[in-house]
């Protein structure tokens, strides 16, 4: 279990700088973002001269809401959207996207083409939150901005596309927005507390205001005070604070390491509620038919690089393929090449952080060593999991 030491800051000499990557470059100022921001916050000092005259049952509806919408985040726009980690039903997610749009952090669709921006090209200048360009930037400063991101078009939106959950969340964004956010709480003011200006107060804007900074946390603090266990390639920490804040996902070291692993908490100790609630939809429902996991031995030899030691990985013994016979013994099989070497992808290829459709394209034996160099950064973790699918070796 992580412990008081995971909010410490690790070695100097393991950690990775927020100082890497080019600072990002402004978009002009997002007047409507920054202003309701700002806002959001002015009514949530009014709380000091309108208390919570309904006690109790004001609280709960506080605290209901706060946490409903942190798990829209963290299980549906995150875990499950941004990197499919795991699978989830139709009603599942008509759930998920209705408890997301509860967060107000746009739309799923808007949300998630960030969020693999982020994982993509962690700490450069095509980071939407970079850790590069200091705290405040990387907590909230970057939503007052209308920054074009030249990377976009490469993040995968296909998936994104054809779920009409997804479709219909970001067509009617607003208009859900209106109906969770605002005339739910207010009804249940006027029906259950004091009156609709305290329902409004206490169940919509302020749940709103801690939400966005729960989640902004992770943005930040989490990529500046934790433990990197797991990569020391990127800023991001693993820290137990912002884990009990943020319903596990703290653990941001290990799940920049292996984003599509459903876990964020990889250790059984690891406060990872959402973990939790995944794994027990998973095994007695049939919600969430299947969920993924990294294998232990490629968790080992991440935790063994980070720390800077050998991990002593012997090469396999691989099949050697003539050249000449590549495109005859793979025709129409997921099985491409990379830098001499033979992949067979067809597990792994829903789940390639960059879409399926970049891997078909190198279907029967064709060699995407260029695109495999040009078109991302590919992490040490993700070269190891290339290790498990090597089927064998190109000779000419
Ligand atoms: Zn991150
Ligand atoms: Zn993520």
């Amino acid at each position: 279990m992580c412990t008081e030491e995971s909010i410490k800051l690790a070695p100097s000499n393991r950690v990775t700088s927020p100082t890497v990557g080019a600072p990002q470059p402004k978009g002009d100022i997002w007047w409507s973002n920054a202003l309701g921001f700002l806002a959001a916050h002015f009514f949530v000092l009014l709380s000091w001269w309108y208390p919570a005259v309904s006690g109790w049952k004001t609280y709960t509806l506080l605290l209901f809401n706060w946490q409903v919408g942190m798990y829209g985040i963290t299980i549906g726009y995150h875990r499950l959207w941004s990197h499919r980690s795991f699978t989830a039903s139709t009603p599942l997610r008509i759930f998920l996207a209705g408890i997301g749009t509860l967060g107000f952090q746009g739309s799923i669709r808007w949300w998630v083409v960030r969020h693999r921006l982020h994982h993509r090209y962690t700490d450069t200048e095509s980071d939407p939150y970079s850790a590069a360009n200091g705290l405040f930037f990387s907590h909230v400063g970057w939503i007052f901005y209308k920054t074009k991101y030249p990377k976009l078009p490469l993040v995968q939106k296909e998936d994104l596309d054809s779920d009409p959950v997804v479709a219909f969340q970001h067509r009617y964004f607003l208009e859900l927005v209106f109906l969770t956010c605002v005339a739910l709480p207010t009804a249940m003011g006027h029906f259950w507390l004091d009156g609709a200006w305290e329902g409004l107060l206490y169940g919509g804007i302020i749940p709103r205001v801690m939400t966005w900074h729960c989640t902004f946390l992770i943005n930040s603090m989490a990529h500046y005070i934790g433990r990197q266990e797991y990569t020391i390639e990127v800023t991001a920490r693993g820290n137990l604070l912002l884990a009990m804040l943020t319903q596990g996902e703290g653990n941001h070291n290990f799940h920049h390491a292996f984003p599509s692993d459903y876990r964020n908490g990889f250790k059984s100790t690891d406060w990872d509620p959402t973990k939790w609630i995944i794994a027990l939809m998973h095994t007695f429902t049939s919600l969430v038919p299947s969920v993924h996991t990294t294998p232990d031995r490629e968790v080992e030899r991440a935790k063994s690089r980070a720390i800077g030691r050998d991990n002593g990985q012997a090469e396999r013994d691989l099949p050697r393929v003539d050249l000449s016979e590549v495109s005859a013994l793979y025709e129409g099989k997921p099985v491409i090449v990379i830098q001499g070497f033979l992949y067979d992808v067809g597990e792994f290829a829903s789940r390639h952080p960059g879409g399926a459709a970049l891997l078909e394209r190198g279907y029967g034996g064709k060699d995407l060593s260029g695109l495999f160099e040009k078109l991302n950064r590919h992490t040490l973790q993700a070269r190891d999991l290339m290790m498990e699918m090597k089927i064998g070796q190109i000779i000419s």
